[in-house]
This record gives structure tokens, C-alpha cells and sequence, in this order.
């Protein structure tokens, strides 16, 4: 049995891939979910349903529009600004890893980026806490999972200015409050469908404000009138997003798998803290409930370890390269067994292994 701690792209339960094969040979009359025109019924209904879904399993409320687009959260990071900001202005960002820093260096084709505060000279092992947000801020940036050095900020810093979030790696994997937002994106591929789509959740009423002249595919507004669909939209992406949604809601929607992915984080981290041959690298207080990053007190064991996890049927535990290590990440898909799987492994090994 082989068990996927890969960090993505699109770690998805084994029906969701069986139904979505189906649609490749046969969505409707013989015809596969790839040929059909974009513009069907069948296919609205199906952007129909994936915006439902979202907008239902996050409890998005009035005034708020969700949107499919493509370009991946890294689009998003020039989008963001090119929508939101004003020449001459500032907008501040929390640097909590690459992807933020990365969404730092888009800013500066519209405007200015303030950080408020970074962890880079720990190698992001923590979450700042001590900032002050600058009330002529036009945003707040966030990251609220940092994929790479497995942190996570589960709650909302307090502000006045608008609250940007880049929640790609850990979006509806837990309970939020969207309405402490106003904007939410994501690139789909952990917990909500493949590669090549990016989800948006947007309150309307900040658009509309800047003067930077936007290409039409690069603004919010067109695609809001398009309904997701003002160009061909990526139609496989959003119909597997589609049905992974549908299994998130028959398995008791976010707050069902809340329960079930602190019960795995614990489970894993428990282990961590109590196994002498291993340690955690991140603050405790900012570990993340997705990817659990840990290290081998003895480093010469780490290859012997990977090694041994990798012919017990473990994939994708390998660290990020600029952390090291190990990095298991425990998506949606990733049934609680998969991590006591983990959990005995390291045991077998420690004990194997102890002197
Ligand atoms: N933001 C976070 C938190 C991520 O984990 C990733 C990718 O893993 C990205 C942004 C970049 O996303 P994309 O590859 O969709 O551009």
C-alpha cells in the first residue's frame, strides 16, 4: 500500500480520480468532459456547481464572487497589486517564506511594498507576530500556510486596510470566517482539484478603485461578468475541482475534515516530539495542521530513514530542498491510516536504529 505525502500538485481521493477518468472517455453521450464545447449547458452547470460548492463549504457570504481562473497562485501575486493598488501607493506584506517573497516582488511594478515584518533570518521557521499594519496601507498581505517550511497562521491579523490572502496550501482544510477578508486566493492543486486552476474569492466592493489600466484577462471585474468563463476556462481542472468539492461535502464539508487533519497533525507531531530520533523544525505554536517539516537529530540517518520509509510504501516525505529533512504533508485526501502508518515506521525504526 503506498501512501502519498507528496505536497501536490493534486493529492485527491481515489474516487474523485476514478470519476474524473470516467468523464475523459464518457461525460455525455460518448462525448468526453475535454471536447465538449465549454459553452454547454452541461459545462455551465458544472462552473455552476464547483462555484456553488465553494461558495457553500466556506460559507461565503453576500458580496463576495468566486472565480476559477488559470496562472496559478503566482499570477495572483501580480494580479493582486495590479487590481488593488494605486501609483504612489503602499501596500504592506508579512514575509513568512518564498511564495510571500515572491508575492513581495510583484509590488513594485504598481506601487510600493512595506514589509511589516519577516522571519527570513530564521529560515522561516516561525510566524512574526510583533507588527504594526500602517492604516494608509491600500492592503495586508498574508500567506496563511507556508507550504515549503510548514508554518501556518490560523488566525487573522487585525487591520483596518483591506486583508489579502494567499491561502494556496491550506484552503479548505479548515474553518475561516471569510468575511475577515477581502480577497482569498488559492492555486487549486492541494485540496481542491489539479493543476491549472486558481480559485478567488473577492468582495466585490474593492474593485473598481484603482486607476492602473488592467488587461482585460488580468481583471477581476471581466471575469466576474464572465462568470469564470470570459475566455475558454480550464475545463478539466474545474470539473475534477468540481467533484473533489461534491467528496469534501459528503464527508461532512470543512469543519468534518478539521477534526480529521488536527487529529493527523497530532498524531504525527505527537510523534515527533516523542521519538528522540526526531525533531520538529518549526516553532510549535506556528506548525502547520498540512505540511509537517522535521529533521533527524543525527542527520547520518536521515538517508537510511528515507530510504526505509520509501520501501514501506511512503512517497514524497523528502524535505524541500531548502529545508532539509522530511516534509509529510497531510492534505484532504490523506486518510488518518496514512499517518499511523508513518507514526509505526518511525517507531520500528528508532527502535532498530537506538542505541
Ligand atoms: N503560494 C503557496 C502557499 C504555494 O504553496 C504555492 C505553490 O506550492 C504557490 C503560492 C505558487 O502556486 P502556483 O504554482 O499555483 O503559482
Amino acid at each position: 500500500m503506498r501512501h502519498n505525502f507528496g505536497a501536490g500538485p493534486c493529492i485527491l481521493p481515489q474516487e474523485v480520480f476514478k470519476q474524473a477518468s470516467q468523464a475523459v472517455l464518457d461525460f455525455k453521450d460518448g462525448l468526453s468532459i475535454l471536447e465538449i464545447s465549454h459553452r454547454t449547458p452541461e459545462f455551465e452547470a458544472v462552473v455552476a456547481e464547483a462555484v456553488k460548492l465553494a461558495k457553500e463549504l466556506l460559507n461565503v457570504p453576500e458580496g463576495y464572487s468566486v472565480l476559477f481562473l488559470q496562472g496559478g497562485a503566482s499570477l495572483q501575486f501580480a494580479m493582486v497589486p495590479m487590481n488593488l493598488l494605486n501609483e504612489g501607493q503602499t501596500a504592506s506584506y508579512l514575509e513568512t517564506g518564498v511564495w510571500a517573497n515572491k508575492a513581495i516582488k510583484e509590488v513594485k511594478n504598481f506601487g510600493k511594498a512595506n514589509v511589516v515584518a519577516s522571519s527570513k533570518e530564521a529560515n522561516f521557521t516561525y510566524i512574526p507576530k510583533d507588527f504594526t499594519i500602517p492604516e494608509d496601507s491600500a492592503y495586508f498581505h498574508f500567506t496563511s500556510n507556508n507550504t515549503i517550511y510548514g508554518t501556518e497562521l490560523l488566525t487573522v491579523p487585525v487591520t483596518k486596510v483591506p486583508v489579502v490572502c494567499d491561502m494556496s496550501s491550506d484552503i479548505m482544510s479548515r474553518v475561516i470566517d471569510v468575511s475577515q477578508y477581502d480577497l482569498i486566493y488559492a492555486g487549486a492543486q492541494k485540496n481542491i482539484g489539479p493543476a491549472g486552476a486558481t480559485v478567488v474569492i473577492v468582495k466585490d466592493e474593492i474593485l473598481g478603485k484603482t486607476t492602473n489600466k488592467i488587461p482585460s484577462m488580468l481583471d477581476y471585474r471581466q471575469h466576474i461578468e464572465g462568470g469564470s468563463m470570459y475566455n475558454t476556462p480550464p475545463v478539466f481542472a474545474i470539473y475534477v475541482a468540481m467533484l473533489n468539492l461534491r467528496w469534501l461535502k459528503s464527508k461532512g464539508g470543512v469543519a468534518e475534515i478539521e477534526k480529521e487533519n488536527i487529529a493527523k497533525a497530532n498524531a504525527l507531531y505527537t510523534e515527533i516530539d516523542r521519538n528522540p530520533l526526531f525533531k520538529g523544525t518549526c516553532a510549535v505554536e506556528d506548525r502547520s495542521r498540512m505540511n509537517v517539516c522535521f529533521v533527524m537529530e543525527n542527520p547520518e540517518l536521515e538517508k537510511p530513514f528515507l530510504k526505509f520509509a520509501e520501501e514501506n510504501g511512503m512517497e514524497g516525505i523528502k524535505g524541500h530542498r531548502s529545508v532539509g529533512g522530511f516534509r509529510a504533508s497531510i492534505y484532504n485526501a490523506l486518510p488518518i491510516t496514512s499517518v499511523h502508518a508513518l507514526v509505526e515506521l518511525m517507531q520500528e525504526f528508532a527502535e532498530k536504529n537506538q542505541k
